[in-house]
């Protein structure tokens, strides 16, 4: 493969799912392109928390690297805190 055909076929593979985020009117530019959302992949394992993707979950796919997986994906609450120093996950907070 060439480096565009690489660049093509690993953005076939990122995207994000469940509703966009932080809300539907304000997104992340990373959930702002339609032309990324992806199915929710239900039943794949987060890459940070390990527990399955649920339906109604909402995250990120990105390309895995080598391995037997093509794509890892992760719950965005997941990413958040594994990137922003201090972020809670917003659902776990109002449950205390
Ligand atoms: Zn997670």
């Amino acid at each position: 493969m060439t480096d565009d055909e690489l660049d093509e076929y690993y953005d076939s593979l990122r995207g994000w799912f469940g509703e966009p985020w932080p809300s539907p009117e304000e997104r992340a530019p990373v959930c702002e392109d339609d032309a990324y959302r992806r199915e929710t992949p239900v039943g794949a394992e987060c890459m940070y928390c390990e527990v399955p993707v649920a339906a109604g979950d909402r995250g990120m796919i990105v390309p895995h690297l080598g391995g037997e997986r093509a794509t890892t994906v992760m719950h965005v609450d997941c990413m958040l805190r594994a990137v922003v120093p201090g972020y809670e996950i917003p659902s776990k907070k109002s449950t205390k």
